[in-house]
């Protein structure tokens, strides 16, 4: 017995000295591990450094992701034909080299092309301050940006001084865009002289400007023999593709003898024609503004018969074979769509349902807190509206009612957006687009009684994990694709895509919501608003050019990049200098994007609106044969038979799991009685 526990605790303890000999070993090669993770990871943050360099030109420190919901700005109703009464200031050459020099330096008006840059100079005006008059006031809307002529003035916020300024320095530039609140308040030191312009003078100016050159060069293109027999709608699609270029004196355009693959028209300036005569370059002719030189190589293989030099200096607006050919189909643009397979098997509306609601009908449903109940469920509270969660007492449907005061939307003159709102919610009837299934009103609010999308914002969604895997984003983006491809059809322009306003159902597909900027359009015709979302904004309305179908596809890329990078493609915390990047266009991927996705998002944001897939010739269909939708079947997502990848992102419990919390308003907005609801 003795020598049996002797022999066990001689093993018992040859067994603890293994395991402390494991032991050390084993934090011995923790350590390794350890050291050796961290080395990985010093060598991905370099390799990430290399791949994708930090923007070192702006040394504002950007937040990795957009942590807080992007800002929108509403279009303002600006009468579109407005005349110009203002009379134009002239400036001596002093001045006007002051002017330009501070337009160059400033971020965002730098990226305005020559034209404008002209007309604001052109059209500002002098004004002079006294020593501690204020200029701008913080919290006040703004209406005017300035330029100092002469004399310093000091920008404070929140009583703190920021800096000085002084002449050549630019503010409150963001305000010749839309209407904002000052973020700061500048007043003068000493006495002041400062030129200063409106925004209605500016937006007026640049749309009529915009307007009045395509209707020019419209004018052009029927002049070319090959062109004749396009629409208006095919013509305003090449130019909407067109690029300006500029020669200096003496550069030689086109060559004889070269191949061709480019057709320019002259915008500005004078071209010399000549050819080889003998060995000798011959004058042929001489081209004006209007004309244009090179139509063949749009439709053949050739070769320049003749030469074309710049004399003087000379701007073109050219368009190349490729990009033509992907602009115009010759047989008919007006493509037929294959979404009208979806329109055949779309889910019919279950009228019986919705035709007899009424608002007295429905009653708040009411957070659960333990065995109590507390106050009724707010899904959702927008810069216009407030979204609450009510159900029926007979069968117990759920809906997402939207309360918005009237109050409210006279003071933003939001009241054609709202009627609009509802009149467009009504006609659709797409699975990619949420149900409005009634509409009312009583003296403080009008209501929107829509479906319910159980399954939350995807914005929310976006937040919690930082960034979505591909299949995700595919199929969000599929999702967000039919419902352009069904309101595009319609003619309708949605304007306002952003994760916000993308909502998930109860089987995670996405839909889209808040249709408060969308708008009708013939096709053919541009829209001249400035609205949406800075982020998502298409270079085209930022520089009051007009703008379309295609700025919808541009942010679908910007979509596409934010939700799998987390934070779309330009973004700061000022706007100014999210304009400035949209207008430079240069993308940035991270190292993580794959090649596809960073094709198609290169495709979706091109500069110019007729280069943009989605606005080329075969439209929508060329978005949906992209190699990064390849794993898409698109009929069985028409007719929902797809299994959404988006479900695992759903958390199931109460109908308002999905939803942040949002504190019960009890107060009441105020009445309003001034009719502009009469027919809501
Ligand atoms: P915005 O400031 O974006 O213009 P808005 O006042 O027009 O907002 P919406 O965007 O329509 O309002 O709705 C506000 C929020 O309410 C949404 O972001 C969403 O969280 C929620 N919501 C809206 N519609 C629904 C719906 N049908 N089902 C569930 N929640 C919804
Ligand atoms: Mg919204």
């Amino acid at each position: 017995m003795e020598e049996l526990v002797q022999d066990l605790r001689l093993q018992l303890e040859k067994q603890c000295s293994l395991n402390k000999e494991l032991q050390t070993q084993n934090k011995g090669l923790e350590k390794r591990l350890d050291e050796k993770e961290k080395l990985l990871k010093e060598l991905q943050a370099r390799l990430d450094e290399l791949d994708c360099p930090p923007d070192r030109s702006s040394n504002d420190s950007e937040p990795e992701v957009r942590k807080s919901r992007a800002a929108v700005i509403a279009p303002e109703p600006l009468p579109e034909d407005l005349e110009i009464t203002q009379a134009r200031v002239k400036k001596t050459i002093s001045e006007t080299s002051l002017i330009v020099k501070a337009i160059q330096k400033n971020d965002f008006l730098s990226r305005l092309d020559d034209e404008q840059i002209t007309m604001m100079v052109e059209l500002l005006v002098a004004i002079e301050k006294n020593p501690g008059e204020a200029v701008i006031v913080e919290g006040s809307e703004g209406d005017s940006m300035y330029i100092v002529a002469a004399g310093d003035l000091r920008v404070t916020q929140a009583g703190r001084d920021l800096r000085t300024l002084t002449s050549g320095d630019v503010f409150g530039e963001l305000a010749i865009l839309y209407n904002c609140k000052r973020t700061a308040t500048v007043k003068a030191i000493t006495k002041v002289r400062l030129w200063c312009i409106e925004r209605q003078t500016y937006r007026t100016i640049v749309t009529n400007k915009s307007k009045k050159k395509r209707e020019q060069v419209m004018g052009f293109l029927k002049t070319a023999r090959t062109l004749k027999d396009l629409s208006d709608v095919q013509l305003s699609k090449i130019i909407d593709s067109m690029e300006e270029v500029k020669f200096q004196n003496k550069e030689v355009i086109v060559r004889e003898g070269t191949e061709g693959n480019t057709f320019y028209i002259i915008l500005k300036g004078e071209v010399q024609v000549t050819k080889k005569v003998n060995g000798q370059q011959k004058e042929i002719r001489r081209m004006g503004k209007g004309e244009h030189f090179g139509e063949l190589a749009l439709i053949r293989e050739i070769c320049r018969t003749a030469t074309c030099t710049a004399i003087g200096q000379v701007t073109c607006f050219s368009i190349d074979k490729e990009v033509f050919e992907e602009a115009i189909p010759f047989e008919n643009l007006e493509l037929p769509d294959d979404s009208n397979i979806f329109e055949d098997t779309a889910v019919p509306e279950k009228k019986s349902q919705s035709a007899s609601l009424r608002l007295k009908d429905l009653v708040p449903v009411l957070y659960q807190e333990g065995r109590y109940q507390g106050d009724p469920v707010t899904l959702g509270v927008g810069g216009f509206g407030r979204v609450e969660l009510v159900t029926t007492l007979h069968h117990g449907q759920y809906y997402a009612l939207k309360k918005v005061s009237k109050k409210h939307i006279v003071a933003k003159r939001q009241e054609d957006h709202v009627k609009f709102e509802k009149r467009v919610l009504q006609e659709i009837q797409s699975d990619f687009v949420v149900r409005l299934y009634a509409a009312f009103k009583d003296t403080r609010y009008i209501y929107m009684i829509m479906e319910f999308c159980s399954g939350g914002e995807l914005w929310t969604k976006l937040k919690e994990i930082g960034r979505f895997d591909e299949p995700i984003a595919v199929f969000c983006a599929a999702c967000v694709v039919e419902a352009y491809a069904y309101l595009h059809k319609k003619g309708i322009l949605y304007r306002d895509l952003k994760p916000e306003n993308l909502m998930l159902d109860r089987r995670g597909y996405v839909k889209l919501v808040d249709f408060g900027f969308a708008k009708e359009l013939v096709r053919g015709d541009k829209t001249y608003s400035f609205c949406g979302t800075p982020e998502y904004m298409a270079p085209e309305i930022i520089q009051n050019q007009g703008h379309d179908f295609a700025a919808d596809f541009w942010s679908l890329g910007i979509l596409v990049y934010e939700l799998l990078a987390g934070s779309p493609p330009f973004s700061s915390s000022e706007p100014q200098k999210i304009y400035a990047k949209i207008l430079d266009g240069v993308l940035k991927f991270p190292p993580y994007m794959s090649e596809a996705a960073k094709s198609l998002i290169s495709k979706l944001c091109r500069p110019r609106p007729g280069q943009r897939l989605g606005n080329t010739k075969n439209g929508i269909k060329d978005v949906r044969h992209h190699r990064w939708f390849s794993s898409i079947n698109w009929h069985k997502l028409r007719v929902a038979q797809l299994d959404a990848p988006t479900v695992r992102l759903i958390r199931k419990g109460p109908c308002y799991i999905n939803f942040d919390r949002f504190p019960y308003d009890k107060t009441q907005a105020e009445e309003d009685f001034s009719g502009w609801d009469d027919d809501f």
